[in-house]
């Protein structure tokens, strides 16, 4: 995947929840490109999201 190119005439540009552009994909690597950022990253997020306190793991 990381030689990867996009169809020219067959990819777009992915938004975050904030209308920035994350990353370029298609139907082949949208998933796995995607799967790098944050769910609240392309949903979006409320303050209270934030506010949240993070959980360590282990
Ligand atoms: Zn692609």
């Amino acid at each position: 995947m990381q030689d990867h190119i996009c169809d020219r005439y067959n990819s777009w540009w992915e938004y975050d929840a904030q209308g920035i552009p994350l990353c370029r994909v298609c139907d082949k690597c949208r998933a796995h490109k995607l799967k790098q950022y944050r769910p609240e990253i392309l949903r979006g997020y409320s303050q209270d999201d934030v506010d949240e306190p993070i959980e360590e793991e282990g």
